[in-house]
């Protein structure tokens, strides 16, 4: 199971955290129910990208994905599921921001999870033939490096690494 899962199961498991939903113009999966993002054509993103509506945007494998501003509650930290050009943004723009880099356990395990959710031949060889140069930045980012060999241990990892940063946030000394 890939990010999109681990993003659901954190905030399942944790009342504080709250995950945005991005919009992409990326056509929807046949396994997707639709909720996942907010489906949009070009011209709806371009408008939003000019109204300044997004926190960070980025062009991924030729679809544009964006973070609307956040509306979380002020008792919640913002969960973002974003790759790595999206990530950058946000540092930029939000220094203190925390960036976990999940990680698949293998190559061939990414292969093998892409084909799985339907992905076409020729989409899973762009995906791989471009995973060096975003691993390379991702490292760069990361805060913290996760191997999602195994969705609950990876969630558990995640949310122990949460409760160590609010403790020290409420009490840095
Ligand atoms: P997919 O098409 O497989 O759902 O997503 C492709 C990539 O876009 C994934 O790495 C996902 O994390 C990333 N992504 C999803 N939403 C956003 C977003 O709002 N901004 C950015 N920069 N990337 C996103």
């Amino acid at each position: 199971m890939g990010k999109g899962t681990l993003a659901k199961r954190l905030v399942e498991s944790d009342d504080h955290l709250w995950l945005s939903r991005s919009w992409t113009t990326r056509p929807r999966r046949a396994s997707e129910k639709g909720t996942e993002y907010v489906f949009v054509e070009r011209e709806t993103f371009q408008r939003a990208i000019d109204d300044n509506q997004f926190l960070e945007w980025a062009e991924f494998h030729g679809n544009l994905y964006g973070t609307p501003l956040p509306t979380a509650p002020d008792d919640s930290d913002v969960l973002l599921e974003i790759e790595v050009q999206g990530a950058e943004q946000v540092r930029r723009e939000i220094p203190d921001a925390v960036v976990f880099l999940i990680l698949p356990p293998s190559m061939r395990d990414l292969e093998e999870r892409l084909r799985a959710r339907g992905d076409q031949d020729e989409h899973v060889a762009l995906r791989l033939s471009s995973a060096p140069q975003e691993l390379a930045k991702g490292h760069d980012l990361a805060s913290y490096v996760v191997i999602n060999d195994d969705i609950e241990r990876a969630t558990a990892e995640i949310l122990s690494i949460l409760e160590e940063l609010r403790r020290l946030r409420r009490d840095p000394s």
